[in-house]
């Protein structure tokens, strides 16, 4: 049976698929899109957006306690954690709704389900039993979170992830958190601003930095969970949530990939250049599969740029990987873009490195019993000062950054900082008037 013909076919309809697919499709090319679940991926159903969601909802309950402050006299407070997980989960199917109507309006086919290589001569793909082929395929299958084996650590599959933590119908009661990353310092943040009791375990080789937060810190190693409990020494008892957010694995293991020569590496990523051109040609892939910098506007960016690249023959179209911004979505929020310190003295030299900070307690807790500081570090090399880092959390830290983040990319210096009016009284002012 011959395969039917695409110039586009791209395997996922998470951030980096969408993007890439519909990008495509704008520059005139004839598009399909596999997708097993519902559109918009990791991000809009188990990520970025729920948890956002989530963190506003955290945010509330931590204002609360400011509002007597602030003069405002409140009667007690309930949560109601059905509230918000129903109108959570209603806004994602939106979401869901409004990305499969734009893949409609623009042309591109729906194929619904898990597509995998063929073992024909060109590289085609495979749903369901039939068979699709493009001079141009798109791997953007993302990923799925991590969890021990149980043969590792006995009883690993009893925890949850990620994933479970929008399934939870109830606060938890007790919730223990597994892991260093960002997706476990956000969600024990959640869950303990939310009042659930909450510890997060790390491994001392993992802890860096950690932010001081209302949550129980433990450093230990996780050995087994049982159900039930015993009081034994080194059990913590009682839990009725443990959740692993111990790293991400690619969406790789089912593609068939060797059947086409797509090299991966040691963790199952996809192999990529700077291109974004795997190691078989016409086979590309952005995104999470890639594991490199799993952020949502990174696998956006990289696969419009790559449609660009395609279709539209602007051959040095390609995503720069240097200063991407993130945050935390800690309490307070983390901001970070460009080198640590460490970082800039390794590749600029301590003599070279300059470092601005600033520890203060923001205007908004001047008349709160609750005292929140923000912290604040520049990092700048050479004889111009170039800013080459700012990593910050506080009050507003999350929303300051991506202006700056757009000096910083432009090669912004200290002096340059320094000549900018402040806005006043703002947190970010204090990031044009450090000395
Ligand atoms: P995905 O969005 O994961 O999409 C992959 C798609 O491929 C899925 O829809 C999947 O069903 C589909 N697929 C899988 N296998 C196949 C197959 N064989 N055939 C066809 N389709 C297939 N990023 C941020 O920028 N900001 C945040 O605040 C943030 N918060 C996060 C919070 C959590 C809890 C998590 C888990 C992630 C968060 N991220 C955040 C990361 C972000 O969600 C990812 O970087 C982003 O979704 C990656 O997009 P992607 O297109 O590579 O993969």
């Amino acid at each position: 049976m011959a395969a039917a013909a695409y110039e586009f076919l791209v395997l996922g309809g998470g951030s980096g698929g969408l993007a890439g697919a519909r990008r495509a499709a704008e520059l005139g090319a004839r598009v399909a899109l596999v997708e097993p679940c519902r559109f918009g991926g990791t991000c809009v159903n188990v990520g970025c957006v729920p948890k956002k969601v989530m963190w506003n909802t955290a945010v509330h309950a931590e204002f609360i306690h400011d509002h007597a402050d602030y003069g405002f006299e409140t009667p007690s407070v309930k949560f109601n954690w059905r509230t918000i997980k129903e109108k959570r989960d209603a806004y994602v199917r939106r979401l869901n709704e409004i990305y499969e109507n734009n893949i409609k309006k623009a042309h591109i086919d729906i194929i619904q389900g898990y597509g995998k290589f063929t073992t024909d001569p060109e590289p085609t793909i495979e749903v369901n039993g039939k068979k699709y082929t493009a001079p141009h395929i798109l791997i953007a299958t993302g990923g799925h979170p991590a969890v021990p084996p149980d043969s590792k650590i006995p009883g690993a599959s009893l925890g949850m992830t990620s994933d479970g933590f929008f399934n939870l119908e109830e606060l938890p009661r007790r919730s223990v958190i597994v892991g260093a990353g960002y997706i476990a310092v956000e969600i024990v943040g959640i869950l303990s601003t939310l009042g659930s009791k909450s510890s997060l375990l790390i491994r001392q080789d993992k802890v860096k930095t950690v932010t001081k937060s209302s949550c129980g810190l433990l450093d230990v190693t996780v050995t087994s969970l049982v159900p039930g409990h015993k009081p034994t020494e080194g059990v913590i008892r009682d839990v009725d949530c443990l959740l692993w957010a111990v790293g991400r694995e690619p969406n790789t293991e089912d593609l068939c990939l060797d059947r086409v020569g797509v090299q991966v590496d040691t963790k199952g990523h996809v192999v990529v250049d700077d291109y974004q051109n795997t190691t078989r040609r016409g086979v590309y892939a952005v995104g999470d599969v890639c594991g490199r910098a799993l952020l949502t506007p990174v696998a956006i960016a990289a696969g419009r740029k790559l449609a660009h690249r395609l279709f539209e023959g602007k051959q040095e179209s390609r995503l720069d990987y240097h200063d991407i911004p993130t945050v935390v979505f800690s309490h307070p929020p983390i901001g970070t873009v460009g080198l640590t310190e460490d970082e800039a003295v390794a590749v600029h030299g301590r003599e070279n490195v300059k470092i601005y900070s600033t520890s203060f307690t923001p205007l908004y807790h001047a008349i709160t019993q609750r005292k929140v500081k923000c912290v604040m570090k520049l990092v700048c090399a050479g004889k111009e000062e170039k800013v080459v880092g700012l990593h910050m959390q506080g009050l507003g830290c999350d929303e300051i950054l991506q202006g700056f983040a757009v000096a910083i990319k432009m090669g912004a210096t200290k002096a340059d900082l320094d000549n900018t009016v402040a806005i006043h009284p703002t947190s970010a002012e204090e990031l044009v008037t450090l000395r």
